[in-house]
């Protein structure tokens, strides 16, 4: 059983009155330069940005008025200019297992006369943690043939305030900032742990690597220590193979990576994976080898997903540990998650326990990941959206780009 709340609330009322920026998603150098747009000095504006950062990333305050150590004339000036702009929350619903999704919406900033767009975001809570699944886009560019998001048009990039948007608006309404009240089913957050979410995944909707600054600048931004803080190591980004930001990933980001690999030869990855026509096997493991900060320690996590008499043979299984010897790996297998329409159907349970068992025998332990939220649609591969391109036409009749 699960149920869905329909919330006719919306959690950021403050419609954006033209000309006021969100501060949200801003890196501290643009923080201060936006405060020294509307008159401060230099050593001012980094003095407020501090202050601005502790307020919105450390205690979640979305109203400048609660900002309890900055004079109420500046509060003003603050809240005439700026906003700390938050996504609605159009639905959320929970799984019979505790998992938790969210459909947002987001106004575009810059054009406020394009209609919303909408995307889901997932809460996995497990004994020892809790996980947030964040989408990067709103549908995805790539059409891999077994993922229901690749059947959704890109729609658009989310800004770096968008992404982390869902972040902090997952930690309000998990009652994770100072002060806040968990959920009334709080029993199904994590025991033992100060906090609801404490680890991040970059497996929602859409190919991070296509949106890499957004995405680079919110994962800066979630594990900076006077903020979010959460650590590197808890922050996990899975591409499917956008091999030239591979490297850069690993070099200004540092956070973990996971590969969406799902097949061992290259005839097979290029209709399961399309962007293996553009960058085989060959070219993506090499990039593997040289992630930078890659050790036994830090491991990349190939993901596999287990679809039944298409690349769940025992030789496959072979193949992918002579494939990946050498590179510190995990491998993930994931039992396929149906959706309407899709033309796939998981491996049976036998052939994933044989298959896992060879991939066991070689050294990769427990590899099968445990399908979430399959009730309400919020496993890997499920999600997607209403939200719709507009044509060239519709775009213009609103008189935007
Ligand atoms: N675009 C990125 C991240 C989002 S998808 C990527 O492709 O890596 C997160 C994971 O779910 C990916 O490994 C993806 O291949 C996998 N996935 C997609 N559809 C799935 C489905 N229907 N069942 C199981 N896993 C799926
Ligand atoms: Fe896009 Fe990832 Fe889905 Fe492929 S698996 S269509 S890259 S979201």
């Amino acid at each position: 059983m699960s149920f869905a709340l329909d919330l006719d609330f919306h959690a950021h009322t403050d419609r954006p009155r033209s000309g006021r920026t969100s501060l949200v998603g801003l890196m501290k150098p643009e923080l201060r330069e936006t405060l020294m747009g509307i008159g401060l000095d230099e050593r001012e504006a980094k003095m407020r940005a501090s202050q601005l950062w502790n307020w919105i990333y450390h205690n979640g305050v979305t109203d400048f008025d609660r900002m309890s150590n900055i004079q109420k004339g500046f509060r003003q000036k603050l809240a005439d200019s700026f906003l700390l702009d938050r996504p609605e929350v159009v639905s959320e619903q929970v799984s019979m297992d505790g998992t938790r999704k969210w459909l947002f919406r987001f106004r575009d900033p810059k054009n406020p006369l394009l209609p919303p767009v909408e995307v889901e975001t997932v809460y996995i809570p497990e004994e020892d943690r809790g996980t947030l699944c964040v989408s990067s886009q709103v549908g995805c560019t790539l059409t891999c043939s077994f993922c229901h998001t690749g059947t959704q048009k890109l729609v658009r990039n989310l800004t770096a305030g968008e992404i982390l948007g869902q972040l902090l608006m997952a930690r309000e309404r998990l009652g994770d900032f100072p002060g806040g009240t968990r959920p009334d089913d709080g029993g199904l957050v994590p025991s033992g742990d100060t906090r609801a979410i404490t680890n991040i995944v970059m497996m929602g909707m859409g190919e991070p690597l296509y949106n890499y600054d957004n995405v680079k600048q919110t994962l800066l931004i979630a594990s900076d220590e006077a903020g979010i803080s959460l650590s590197k190591r808890r922050i996990t980004l899975s591409t499917s193979g956008v091999v030239p930001f591979i490297e850069p990933t690993g070099r200004e980001i540092g956070v973990m990576l996971a590969i969406s690999l799902h097949a061992v030869r290259d005839d097979l990855r290029d209709i399961l994976v399309p962007i293996n026509k553009k960058w085989p096997l060959k070219d993506l493991l090499e990039a593997c080898r040289n992630y930078p900060g890659l050790s036994n320690a830090k491991r990349i996590t190939f993901e596999y997903v287990m679809l039944r008499d298409i690349n769940d043979s025992d030789a496959d299984a072979r193949e992918l540990v002579r494939l990946l010897a050498g590179i510190p790996a995990k491998i993930n297998l994931i039992p396929f998650n149906p959706w309407p329409g899709s033309n796939y159907e998981c491996s049976t349970s036998s052939r994933i326990e044989q298959f896992a068992d060879i991939v066991n025998r070689a050294g990769y332990a427990s590899p099968v990941r445990t399908p979430r939220g399959r009730d309400i649609y919020a496993a890997c591969g499920q999600l997607k959206s209403a939200s719709q391109r507009l044509s060239k036409k519709e775009r213009e009749a609103l008189g935007v780009a």
